[in-house]
């Protein structure tokens, strides 16, 4: 497990005890305070007010030379669970996680998020709720929430902004209704609910699970619409009102393809899994959707194929761009579309390598999502964990 992004190493709080713990190694009194520079009683106290509240655990270390086994202490990652919720158009996913990033339980389920947000969201909690009971696990050991949407999200309040395919959801909040609804019974209030589009979380998750080392990279999801997730010095950079990424309407120059955002010549209006099944329907195709253009194209479709590859050079096209300003390392691609492989890979590589300045591509990778499906819920419960683990929560939980 690597460092939250929150810590700078100057802090030398319980958080920051904690933050070198999380790597997964036991470590004696002695050895924290030489990582510290703090003293032995001073590491004594914080590691005692991060084991009351269940952070970490203490235990016998080896025998060392002639002397008693020095007490080690560990990341308590199982103590503590965190719900998290990819909600997409029509599907979702839920899972429960530890505060070790292990899945302990996890469902796919069909959720029309057009029914509104009660009744979705009342949907996700009671699903929450069976699982927890599952596992044995009791509501005060959620220590978070995190949800994906599938629309633009105000991320510090937890709102959708205008979402275009989600009625009823416009500035709700997210979190007082989803907090309110699972925080009954305990005594700490409601757990905290953290909200951001699919994307990036998408991007956050991709991030933790493929390539923890790498500083800056850029998420792109094809699916019916096109977006993307930047995580820029190992943090997610969501722009100063959350609409950073947003390059599905960046205008195509050889295009004037209406869009549904009411401009026309949008990189979505022709690259996206909508307007391809669109085209595709206009040609006496039956497409309903980004999932049949990539069944058509695997069943060897070849209107289908011409369109996937001529998206993969398109959606390229925008990315050289974004390359060149950015410098990103990785570029994954995601989403439906993204997940016919080889063929879009493959166009998005080709216009990258070749529209890009050299100094940008000369150690950038460009490869297809690691989790698939599930970066959006993995993604949502790494949003939680580093938020409720971050030195600075953690320096307030303790004192
Ligand atoms: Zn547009």
């Amino acid at each position: 497990m690597r460092m939250p992004s929150g810590s700078n190493g100057q802090s030398t709080g319980a958080g920051a005890l904690l933050a070198i713990l999380r790597d997964g190694h036991a470590r004696t009194r002695a050895e924290l305070a030489q990582l510290t520079g703090l003293s032995r009683s001073t590491v004594s106290q914080r590691l005692d007010g991060l084991i009351d509240h269940r952070w970490v655990v203490a235990g016998d270390g080896a025998i060392s030379s002639g002397g008693r086994p020095a007490a080690v202490f560990a990341f308590n990652g199982s103590a503590h669970v965190v719900l998290a919720a990819d909600l997409g158009a029509t599907h979702a996913r839920l899972a429960v996680l530890d505060l070790g990033m292990t899945v302990l339980a996890e469902q796919a389920v069909e959720l029309p998020i057009d029914e509104g947000p009660e009744r979705t969201l009342e949907f996700v909690a009671a699903a929450f709720e069976e699982s927890l009971a599952g596992l044995g696990h009791d509501p005060a050991a959620v220590c978070g929430v995190g949800v994906g949407l599938p629309g633009p999200v105000e991320h510090a309040s937890g709102r959708p902004v205008n979402p275009p395919i989600m009625p009823g959801w416009d500035g709700f909040c997210v979190p007082e209704w989803l907090g309110a609804r699972l925080g009954g019974g305990r005594r700490t209030g409601p757990p905290p609910v953290l909200v951001d589009n699919d994307v990036n979380i998408m991007a956050l998750g991709e991030h933790w699970a493929a390539r923890p080392a790498v500083d800056h990279l850029i998420f792109i999801k094809i699916g019916t619409g096109i977006g993307c997730g930047i995580i820029s010095g190992r943090r997610l950079h969501r722009g100063a009102q959350g609409a950073a990424g947003d390059v599905g309407h960046i205008r195509v120059p050889a295009s004037d393809a209406p869009c549904r955002c009411g401009n026309s010549g949008c990189l979505e209006a022709i690259a996206g899994g909508a307007s391809m099944a669109a085209a595709l329907r206009a040609a006496g195709v039956e497409a309903r959707g980004s999932r049949d253009v990539v069944a058509l194209m695997r069943a060897g479709d070849l209107r289908a194929t011409r369109l996937v590859r001529q998206a993969g050079r398109e959606v390229g096209a925008v990315m050289a761009s974004i390359v060149n300003f950015f410098n990103p390392s990785v570029i994954v691609l995601g989403g439906d579309i993204a997940e016919a492989g080889e063929q879009v890979l493959a166009g998005v590589r080709e216009t990258i390598y070749s529209r890009s300045l050299p100094l940008a591509t000369q150690h950038l990778g460009i490869r297809a999502s690691e989790l698939g499906d599930r970066a959006g819920v993995i993604g949502a419960a790494v949003m939680v964990v580093e938020h409720v683990l971050a030195p600075e929560a953690i320096d307030r939980a303790v004192t």
